[in-house]
C-alpha cells in the first residue's frame, strides 16, 4: 500500500512549508493525483488522517483532484489521453507511449493559519 508513503511525503511537503512559511496550522491541502498514479483517494485519506494524527495537520480537510492521463508517442509524436499506464497509440498503433502528465501526486495549494 503505497498510500502510506504518499501521506508521510504530503505530511514531510506541510512540515518543510511550515518551517520556511511559519505557519501554525494547516486546515486544508489540496493534492493533485493523477488518474495514473494508482491512488486510491479514500485509502490516501485514511492514511493521510493517521500520519497527521497529534500534529499541526490534524484534522485537516484532504482535497483531492483528478489530473486526467495524458500520454505523447515515441514513433509519431502525437499525444493523447490516457487511462491505463499502457496503451497503442491512436494514430500510429505503436506500443511506446510515454507517460507525461497524470502519473504522479502534488501537493497543490495548502490551507494555513
Ligand atoms: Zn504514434
Amino acid at each position: 500500500m503505497h498510500e502510506l508513503s504518499l501521506a508521510e511525503s504530503v505530511m514531510q511537503i506541510i512540515q518543510e512549508s511550515a518551517t520556511t512559511q511559519h505557519f501554525r496550522r494547516v486546515t486544508r491541502i489540496t493534492l493533485e493525483v493523477g488518474e495514473l498514479a494508482a491512488v486510491e483517494a479514500d485509502a490516501l485519506r485514511f492514511c493521510f488522517d493517521a500520519v497527521s494524527n497529534g500534529t499541526i495537520a490534524e484534522g485537516a480537510a484532504l482535497h483531492i483532484t483528478p489530473i486526467s492521463g495524458l500520454g505523447r508517442c515515441n514513433a509519431c509524436g502525437a499525444t493523447m489521453s490516457m487511462r491505463e499506464r499502457y496503451g497503442l497509440c491512436e494514430q500510429c498503433g505503436d506500443p511506446h507511449l510515454e507517460i507525461i502528465a497524470g502519473d504522479r501526486m502534488q501537493v497543490k495549494e495548502l490551507t494555513v493559519e
